[in-house]
Protein backbone atom coordinates (compact mmCIF):
# COMPACT_ATOMS: atom_id res chain seq x y z
CA UNK A 1 0.00 0.00 0.00
CA UNK A 2 1.31 3.21 -0.75
CA UNK A 3 2.10 5.49 2.07
CA UNK A 4 0.28 8.69 1.82
CA UNK A 5 2.43 11.92 2.03
CA UNK A 6 2.17 13.64 5.37
CA UNK A 7 0.69 17.20 4.57
CA UNK A 8 2.37 19.47 7.14
CA UNK A 9 0.30 22.77 6.70
CA UNK A 10 -2.95 20.96 7.50
CA UNK A 11 -1.04 18.82 10.49
CA UNK A 12 0.02 22.24 11.55
CA UNK A 13 -3.21 24.02 10.95
CA UNK A 14 -5.21 21.62 12.80
CA UNK A 15 -2.76 21.51 16.02
CA UNK A 16 -3.04 25.27 16.17
CA UNK A 17 -7.32 24.63 16.39
CA UNK A 18 -6.63 22.34 18.98
CA UNK A 19 -4.68 25.04 21.02
CA UNK A 20 -0.92 24.19 19.85
CA UNK A 21 0.24 28.09 19.81
CA UNK A 22 4.26 26.25 17.39
CA UNK A 23 4.27 23.84 15.57
CA UNK A 24 7.40 22.71 13.62
CA UNK A 25 9.02 19.26 11.89
CA UNK A 26 11.95 17.31 11.17
CA UNK A 27 13.09 13.96 9.86
CA UNK A 28 13.26 11.34 12.41
CA UNK A 29 17.66 11.15 13.03
CA UNK A 30 20.04 9.95 15.31
CA UNK A 31 20.35 13.36 17.65
CA UNK A 32 24.21 14.85 17.63
CA UNK A 33 26.33 13.20 19.63
CA UNK A 34 27.74 16.74 21.15
CA UNK A 35 24.04 16.80 22.20
CA UNK A 36 23.91 13.45 24.17
CA UNK A 37 26.99 13.56 25.80
CA UNK A 38 26.51 17.27 27.01
CA UNK A 39 23.26 15.92 28.53
CA UNK A 40 25.53 12.85 29.83
CA UNK A 41 28.17 14.72 31.12
CA UNK A 42 25.46 16.40 33.26
CA UNK A 43 24.00 13.05 34.72
CA UNK A 44 27.39 11.84 35.83
CA UNK A 45 27.84 15.33 37.33
CA UNK A 46 24.70 13.92 39.54
CA UNK A 47 22.65 16.71 38.69
CA UNK A 48 19.63 15.25 38.12
CA UNK A 49 19.86 14.03 41.96
CA UNK A 50 17.11 11.48 42.75
CA UNK A 51 15.27 12.01 38.91
CA UNK A 52 16.94 8.60 38.14
CA UNK A 53 14.55 7.65 35.41
CA UNK A 54 16.61 10.41 33.23
CA UNK A 55 19.13 8.19 33.58
CA UNK A 56 17.00 5.26 31.98
CA UNK A 57 17.11 4.96 28.20
CA UNK A 58 19.71 6.47 27.16
CA UNK A 59 20.29 4.75 23.76
CA UNK A 60 16.26 5.71 23.13
CA UNK A 61 16.97 9.36 23.68
CA UNK A 62 19.82 9.53 20.75
CA UNK A 63 17.14 7.97 18.37
CA UNK A 64 13.53 8.49 17.94
CA UNK A 65 13.67 5.82 15.54
CA UNK A 66 14.54 3.51 18.17
CA UNK A 67 11.10 4.47 19.74
CA UNK A 68 8.95 3.97 17.27
CA UNK A 69 9.52 1.51 14.25
CA UNK A 70 9.93 3.14 10.77
CA UNK A 71 10.09 6.51 12.51
CA UNK A 72 10.83 8.95 9.52
CA UNK A 73 9.12 12.53 11.37
CA UNK A 74 9.57 14.22 14.34
CA UNK A 75 6.84 16.51 15.30
CA UNK A 76 7.36 19.40 18.10
CA UNK A 77 4.56 20.87 19.78
CA UNK A 78 4.37 23.88 22.03
CA UNK A 79 0.76 24.39 24.35
CA UNK A 80 1.11 27.91 26.02
CA UNK A 81 0.70 27.83 30.10
CA UNK A 82 1.01 31.90 30.95
CA UNK A 83 -1.78 32.90 32.46
CA UNK A 84 -2.18 36.22 30.85
CA UNK A 85 -3.31 38.85 32.82
CA UNK A 86 -5.77 36.68 35.02
CA UNK A 87 -5.59 35.93 38.63
CA UNK A 88 -2.97 33.07 39.79
CA UNK A 89 -2.71 31.61 44.02
CA UNK A 90 0.75 32.67 44.57
CA UNK A 91 3.47 30.39 45.47
CA UNK A 92 2.49 27.14 42.92
CA UNK A 93 4.09 27.49 40.06
CA UNK A 94 2.18 28.71 36.97
CA UNK A 95 1.94 25.26 35.04
CA UNK A 96 1.06 23.14 38.08
CA UNK A 97 -2.03 25.60 38.57
CA UNK A 98 -5.05 24.17 36.56
CA UNK A 99 -5.30 20.47 34.82
CA UNK A 100 -2.70 17.95 34.97
CA UNK A 101 -0.99 18.87 31.74
CA UNK A 102 -0.72 14.91 30.92
CA UNK A 103 -4.01 14.30 30.27
CA UNK A 104 -5.07 17.14 28.54
CA UNK A 105 -2.27 17.28 25.70
CA UNK A 106 -2.79 13.98 25.27
CA UNK A 107 -6.24 13.60 24.61
CA UNK A 108 -5.61 16.62 22.49
CA UNK A 109 -2.85 15.09 20.53
CA UNK A 110 -5.14 11.76 20.47
CA UNK A 111 -7.85 14.31 18.50
CA UNK A 112 -5.07 15.57 15.78
CA UNK A 113 -3.83 12.25 15.37
CA UNK A 114 -7.66 11.24 14.19
CA UNK A 115 -8.14 14.37 11.67
CA UNK A 116 -4.15 14.15 10.19
CA UNK A 117 -4.00 9.97 10.08
CA UNK A 118 -5.44 8.12 6.86
CA UNK A 119 -6.93 6.14 8.86
CA UNK A 120 -8.64 8.04 11.69
CA UNK A 121 -6.11 6.80 14.31
CA UNK A 122 -2.98 6.44 16.03
CA UNK A 123 -1.19 4.05 13.71
CA UNK A 124 2.17 4.71 12.94
CA UNK A 125 2.23 7.03 15.51
CA UNK A 126 4.03 7.57 18.99
CA UNK A 127 2.39 10.48 21.12
CA UNK A 128 4.98 11.49 23.80
CA UNK A 129 3.96 13.87 26.51
CA UNK A 130 7.07 13.26 29.06
CA UNK A 131 6.25 9.93 29.15
CA UNK A 132 9.01 8.61 26.25
CA UNK A 133 12.70 8.75 26.53
CA UNK A 134 13.11 11.84 23.92
CA UNK A 135 15.40 15.09 24.04
CA UNK A 136 12.15 16.91 23.41
CA UNK A 137 14.32 20.56 23.78
CA UNK A 138 16.85 19.34 21.35
CA UNK A 139 14.07 18.55 18.92
CA UNK A 140 12.24 21.77 19.81
CA UNK A 141 15.66 23.60 18.65
CA UNK A 142 15.59 21.37 15.68
CA UNK A 143 12.04 21.99 14.66
CA UNK A 144 12.44 25.33 14.36
CA UNK A 145 10.58 26.36 17.57
CA UNK A 146 13.05 28.56 19.25
CA UNK A 147 15.97 28.04 21.31
CA UNK A 148 17.28 26.45 24.75
CA UNK A 149 18.03 29.46 26.87
CA UNK A 150 20.31 29.69 29.72
CA UNK A 151 17.51 28.98 31.62
CA UNK A 152 17.74 25.53 30.42
CA UNK A 153 14.08 25.68 29.13
CA UNK A 154 12.90 26.01 25.10
CA UNK A 155 13.03 30.10 25.16
CA UNK A 156 10.03 31.27 22.32
CA UNK A 157 11.44 34.07 20.38
CA UNK A 158 9.32 36.79 21.85
CA UNK A 159 6.75 34.78 23.92
CA UNK A 160 9.47 33.13 26.97
CA UNK A 161 9.49 29.46 28.16
CA UNK A 162 5.93 29.45 29.85
CA UNK A 163 4.95 26.10 27.31
CA UNK A 164 4.16 22.76 28.12
CA UNK A 165 6.30 20.60 24.71
CA UNK A 166 5.41 17.29 23.51
CA UNK A 167 6.21 15.27 20.45
CA UNK A 168 4.37 13.32 17.86
CA UNK A 169 6.30 10.75 16.04
CA UNK A 170 5.49 9.23 12.58
CA UNK A 171 5.85 6.74 10.49
CA UNK A 172 4.81 9.24 7.44
CA UNK A 173 7.41 11.30 5.69
CA UNK A 174 6.22 15.18 5.33
CA UNK A 175 5.96 17.22 2.50
CA UNK A 176 7.74 19.98 4.45
CA UNK A 177 10.33 20.26 7.00
CA UNK A 178 11.05 23.10 9.05
CA UNK A 179 15.06 24.34 9.61
CA UNK A 180 16.11 25.34 13.40
CA UNK A 181 15.92 29.53 13.88
CA UNK A 182 19.74 29.47 14.67
CA UNK A 183 22.75 27.03 14.52
CA UNK A 184 23.05 26.46 17.48
CA UNK A 185 20.59 25.54 20.14
CA UNK A 186 22.15 26.63 22.82
CA UNK A 187 21.91 30.31 24.07
CA UNK A 188 21.76 31.28 20.30
CA UNK A 189 19.01 34.04 20.76
CA UNK A 190 20.14 34.85 24.32
CA UNK A 191 22.94 37.23 23.56
CA UNK A 192 24.36 39.00 26.80
CA UNK A 193 21.67 38.56 28.70
CA UNK A 194 21.94 36.71 32.04
CA UNK A 195 18.60 37.55 33.80
CA UNK A 196 17.72 34.04 34.57
CA UNK A 197 20.73 33.60 35.99
CA UNK A 198 20.52 36.42 38.51
CA UNK A 199 16.68 35.39 39.75
CA UNK A 200 17.70 32.21 40.29
CA UNK A 201 17.77 32.29 44.51
CA UNK A 202 19.59 29.25 45.38
CA UNK A 203 22.27 28.87 42.35
CA UNK A 204 20.58 26.62 40.76
CA UNK A 205 21.50 27.98 37.52
CA UNK A 206 24.49 29.07 36.49
CA UNK A 207 27.06 29.24 33.53
CA UNK A 208 27.40 25.66 33.42
CA UNK A 209 24.00 24.38 33.97
CA UNK A 210 21.09 23.63 35.82
CA UNK A 211 21.67 21.77 39.29
CA UNK A 212 18.49 20.24 39.73
CA UNK A 213 19.74 19.81 43.76
CA UNK A 214 19.08 22.89 44.66
CA UNK A 215 16.74 23.90 42.63
CA UNK A 216 13.58 24.85 43.98
CA UNK A 217 10.96 23.65 41.68
CA UNK A 218 13.11 19.69 42.05
CA UNK A 219 13.24 20.23 45.52
CA UNK A 220 9.37 20.80 46.53
CA UNK A 221 8.35 18.53 43.34
CA UNK A 222 10.35 15.65 43.19
CA UNK A 223 12.84 15.54 46.15
CA UNK A 224 11.54 13.19 49.23
CA UNK A 225 12.63 13.53 52.73
CA UNK A 226 14.05 16.75 54.42
CA UNK A 227 14.87 20.44 52.88
CA UNK A 228 18.06 21.94 52.43
CA UNK A 229 18.27 24.29 55.75
CA UNK A 230 18.56 27.32 53.41
CA UNK A 231 15.83 27.18 50.95
CA UNK A 232 12.90 26.70 53.82
CA UNK A 233 12.51 30.17 53.94
CA UNK A 234 12.31 30.74 50.31
CA UNK A 235 9.25 28.66 50.36
CA UNK A 236 6.81 31.13 51.38
CA UNK A 237 6.51 32.56 47.83
CA UNK A 238 6.92 28.88 45.84
CA UNK A 239 5.74 26.16 48.00
CA UNK A 240 5.02 23.94 44.82
CA UNK A 241 7.49 24.31 41.99
CA UNK A 242 9.55 27.64 41.53
CA UNK A 243 8.92 30.54 38.04
CA UNK A 244 11.86 33.15 38.48
CA UNK A 245 14.13 32.33 36.05
CA UNK A 246 11.33 31.85 33.60
CA UNK A 247 9.50 34.90 35.06
CA UNK A 248 12.74 36.83 34.63
CA UNK A 249 13.36 36.30 31.09
CA UNK A 250 12.81 39.20 28.61
CA UNK A 251 11.21 37.08 25.79
CA UNK A 252 7.99 36.66 28.61
CA UNK A 253 6.86 39.79 28.33
CA UNK A 254 4.96 39.76 25.00
CA UNK A 255 3.51 36.57 25.55
CA UNK A 256 -0.36 36.21 25.85
CA UNK A 257 -2.44 33.61 28.40
CA UNK A 258 -3.17 30.26 27.01
CA UNK A 259 -6.27 29.72 25.35
CA UNK A 260 -6.78 26.16 26.79
CA UNK A 261 -9.54 26.65 29.66
CA UNK A 262 -8.15 23.69 31.03
CA UNK A 263 -4.97 25.06 32.01
CA UNK A 264 -6.53 28.32 34.00
CA UNK A 265 -6.38 28.14 38.12
CA UNK A 266 -9.34 26.94 38.99
CA UNK A 267 -11.94 28.79 41.43
CA UNK A 268 -11.25 26.55 44.16
CA UNK A 269 -7.25 27.23 44.10
CA UNK A 270 -7.45 31.01 43.83
CA UNK A 271 -10.09 31.10 46.90
CA UNK A 272 -7.31 29.58 49.36
CA UNK A 273 -5.46 32.39 51.46
CA UNK A 274 -2.36 31.49 53.75
CA UNK A 275 -4.39 30.49 56.53
CA UNK A 276 -5.98 27.94 54.37
CA UNK A 277 -3.33 26.10 53.20
CA UNK A 278 -1.84 26.18 57.23
CA UNK A 279 -5.38 24.31 57.67
CA UNK A 280 -5.76 22.34 54.48
CA UNK A 281 -6.77 18.68 54.82
CA UNK A 282 -6.16 15.61 53.11
CA UNK A 283 -9.33 15.40 52.29
CA UNK A 284 -9.30 19.11 51.15
CA UNK A 285 -5.80 18.30 49.77
CA UNK A 286 -7.36 15.44 47.28
CA UNK A 287 -10.48 17.87 46.35
CA UNK A 288 -8.51 20.69 45.72
CA UNK A 289 -6.08 18.72 43.14
CA UNK A 290 -8.12 16.23 41.71
CA UNK A 291 -6.78 15.96 38.11
CA UNK A 292 -4.00 18.38 38.60
CA UNK A 293 -0.10 17.88 38.67
CA UNK A 294 0.20 18.85 42.18
CA UNK A 295 -0.88 15.44 43.09
CA UNK A 296 2.87 14.27 41.95
CA UNK A 297 3.88 15.97 45.87
CA UNK A 298 1.57 14.13 47.67
CA UNK A 299 -0.39 15.64 50.13
CA UNK A 300 2.42 15.37 53.01
CA UNK A 301 5.33 16.72 50.66
CA UNK A 302 3.00 19.85 50.35
CA UNK A 303 2.77 20.34 54.09
CA UNK A 304 6.44 20.01 54.16
CA UNK A 305 6.96 22.39 51.89
CA UNK A 306 4.41 24.66 53.49
CA UNK A 307 6.68 24.15 56.56
CA UNK A 308 3.90 22.04 58.40
CA UNK A 309 4.01 18.85 60.76
CA UNK A 310 3.06 15.85 58.25
CA UNK A 311 1.19 14.44 61.14
CA UNK A 312 -0.17 17.01 62.93
CA UNK A 313 -3.37 17.41 61.04
CA UNK A 314 -3.85 13.77 60.64
S1 LIG B 1 13.07 27.14 38.98
FE1 LIG B 1 13.70 28.62 40.61
S2 LIG B 1 15.26 27.58 41.80
FE2 LIG B 1 15.02 26.42 39.87
S3 LIG B 1 16.55 27.27 38.50
FE3 LIG B 1 14.70 28.47 38.14
S4 LIG B 1 14.83 30.22 39.56
FE4 LIG B 1 16.35 28.69 40.22
S1 LIG C 1 16.47 35.36 30.83
FE1 LIG C 1 17.96 35.99 29.26
S2 LIG C 1 19.61 34.47 29.45
FE2 LIG C 1 17.84 33.61 30.49
S3 LIG C 1 16.80 32.38 28.93
FE3 LIG C 1 15.85 34.42 28.86
S4 LIG C 1 17.00 35.52 27.27
FE4 LIG C 1 18.23 33.72 27.86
Amino acid sequence: MKVQILDSRQLKAEAKRLGFSHVGLAPAERVPDDVVSDYEEWLEAGRQGEMHYMENHLELRRDPRLLLDGARTVVSLAMSYHPGEGPTQKGIAWYAQGRDYHEVIRQRLQQLMKIISPLGGTEGARICVDTAPVMEKYWAWRCGLGWIGRNRQLVIPGEGSAFFLCELLLTREADCYDTPLFDNPMFAGCGNCRRCLEACPTGALSESGLDARRCLSYLTIEHRGELPDDVRPLLSECFYGCDRCLRACPHLAKAKGTPVEEFRPSPSLLEMTPEDWQRLSPEQYRELFRGSAVKRAKYEGLRRNLGLDASSSE
